[in-house]
């Protein structure tokens, strides 16, 4: 039975509807179910809330040429003794802690005090705060809902519906039993310190308490988040069980430490890496040499970069938040990650000023002559414009949604390779479900056996979609398409939907809708 999508009045563009339409697109091609295509093209659930967090007071930074500086030229520094009491913040603020005033010799006029070779700061009183909240559960016809947490000052509804549902096609694509969610607070992290990111994590998983566990949402490390702030959702969760290890599950991406699973770290860069190493394998490219250009040097960009280096690959240029690097004949990698991740005075985790290398403008990044260019920041980089200038064979998405529609079809235009996100990120996500599955077994793999499964499973679902994007059905000892090709050729993501959409309706159709 083959039913299209009724037209209906045009409505507003959003980067929901946006990604629905590959959705859409691949739904009329496999003939969709129109039931399941309704069950499918909205959330199960959308919950919005707001979480209250009391705000310390502060040291904010009084730059000396500022006219109301001028007025505190003699004002003597003053001296602290409880030296962990002034928490740096990102954003060049101090936290001012109550135990700095112990042993302290401290001299205050209107407000503003001079700490001796920092400058001069006003005080600023703290006070209570709300910030937006939301977990989004897409559909958990597969399995529990699974999807990230998300710490980021522009994220809102239509943003956390688009990425929860990339999620229920990537757990599919994955072929993990896992469904789709996405989540977070709308919040600038870097405005905060560590102690007040922990109470307001505290209080967001307070509120999810009824809707999470580990049979029935899931949350993972995402944009800001990592798995100190899981460790602190872990804690909320289980506070107050008396069999807090039966509840480990409840998130992923912890430390190796406390459940977590060897390889996870790494395991989002390491899937994109198998990836370029099917493509490569399939396309006779030889990676020892290639120039790769990364964006985004966080958690996904790191790793994607250190295993490429380790192949022998050459990382031309990273670009990030706060700046962009440059150099021709290869980053040392591993001294960068150390730069960027293992220097605690590096409090924004950036490039920027990184010694072994030029800096240049965001502009001329996409630029670059380059073999690979691996987005792995946010969503929405490579337009129409930067899809004309790119200068690569390929494109990885290592983030979520880096590509616009319009950028789709100038790379497709320009016969520019690319892998979507959906199977060229989902390395995290399966890797996710082997700690999950640890958990319920309380077992502890190595990492050869977790990255060993990974690459199994990463690249026969790549080569399922590389086959159905041909249409070439095949069956081999490591993957079989026989089932999901449709009978004519399709682009890449459209393909790795076809994948995504035909392992989902499968539960449908065989077990049917409860009334
Ligand atoms: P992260 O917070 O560790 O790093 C984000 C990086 O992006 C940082 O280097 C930051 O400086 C950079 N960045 C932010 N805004 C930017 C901008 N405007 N221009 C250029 N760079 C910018 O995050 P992450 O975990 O590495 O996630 C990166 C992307 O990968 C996100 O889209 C996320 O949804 C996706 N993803 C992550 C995982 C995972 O396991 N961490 C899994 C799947 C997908």
């Amino acid at each position: 039975m083959r039913v299209m999508r009724k037209e209906s009045s045009p409505k507003k563009q959003t980067v929901y509807t946006e990604q629905m339409e590959t959705f859409h697109r691949a739904a009329d091609l496999i003939g969709m179910h129109p039931r399941v295509r309704l069950e499918l093209e909205e959330p199960d659930f959308e919950h919005i809330f707001y979480v209250t967090l009391d705000v310390r007071d502060r040291l904010v930074p009084l730059h000396e040429d500022d006219e109301e500086a001028h007025r505190f030229k003699d004002l003597p520094a003053s001296s602290m003794k409880a030296g962990d009491a002034l928490e740096p913040i990102a954003n060049g603020d101090f936290v001012l802690h109550r135990r700095a005033l112990l042993n302290a010799d401290i001299t205050v006029r209107e407000g503003v005090i001079r700490i001796a070779n920092r400058g001069l700061f006003k005080m600023v009183k703290g006070e209570p705060r709300k910030f937006k909240a939301y977990r989004i559960q897409h559909n958990q016809v597969r399995g529990p809902y699974k999807g990230g947490v998300r710490f980021h000052k522009d994220v809102g509804l239509d943003l956390f519906k688009t990425l929860a549902a990339e999620m229920t096609w990537k757990t599919a694509i994955a072929d993990i039993p896992f469904g789709g969610a996405k989540g977070g607070v709308r919040i600038d992290p870097q405005a905060y310190s560590r102690e007040e990111m922990e109470h307001l994590t505290l209080r967001y998983m307070y509120k999810l308490k009824n809707l999470m566990g580990p049979f029935l949402d899931i949350p993972a490390p995402d944009v800001n988040t990592n798995g100190e702030i899981m460790a602190i959702m872990m804690r909320q969760f289980t506070d107050g069980q008396r069999t807090p290890h039966a509840f480990r599950g409840v998130v992923t991406g912890k430390d190796v430490r406390i459940g977590g699973s060897e390889g996870r770290l790494k395991a989002t860069g390491q899937g994109v890496v198998y990836c370029i190493e099917e493509w490569a394998r399939d396309k006779g490219f030889q990676l020892p040499g290639a120039r790769v250009i990364v964006q985004g040097f966080g958690n996904v960009g790191s790793a994607a970069a250190e295993l490429l280096a380790a192949l022998g690959c050459r990382i031309v240029a990273v670009n990030d938040a706060n700046a962009t690097i440059h150099k021709d004949d290869g980053l040392d990698v591993a001294a960068l990650v150390k730069y960027v991740h293992e220097n605690p005075e590096n409090l924004k985790k950036t490039v920027l000023g990184f010694p072994g290398a030029t800096a240049i403008p965001k502009a001329d990044f996409w630029n670059i002559d380059a073999d690979i260019a691996i987005p792995a920041a946010l969503g929405h980089e490579i337009d129409g414009n930067v899809a004309e200038t790119v200068k690569v064979k390929l494109v990885v998405e290592g983030a979520n949604g880096p590509t616009t529609p319009d950028g789709d079809r100038v790379l497709a235009m320009r016969k520019i390779d690319l892998i979507p996100d959906i199977i060229a990120n989902a390395g995290g996500v399966t890797v996710s479900y082997y700690e999950w599955l640890q958990n319920q077994r309380m077992e502890h793999w190595t990492e050869q056996d977790v990255n060993a499964r990974l690459e199994r499973a990463i690249k026969s679902n790549y080569a399922i979609i590389r086959d159905i994007s041909r249409d070439q059905p095949a069956k081999t000892v490591t993957h079989d398409s026989r089932r999901y090709c449709i009978g004519k050729t399709a682009d890449m993501r459209t393909a790795a939907m076809i994948l995504a959409l035909k392992r989902i309706e499968a539960h449908y159709l065989l077990e049917g809708f409860s009334q």
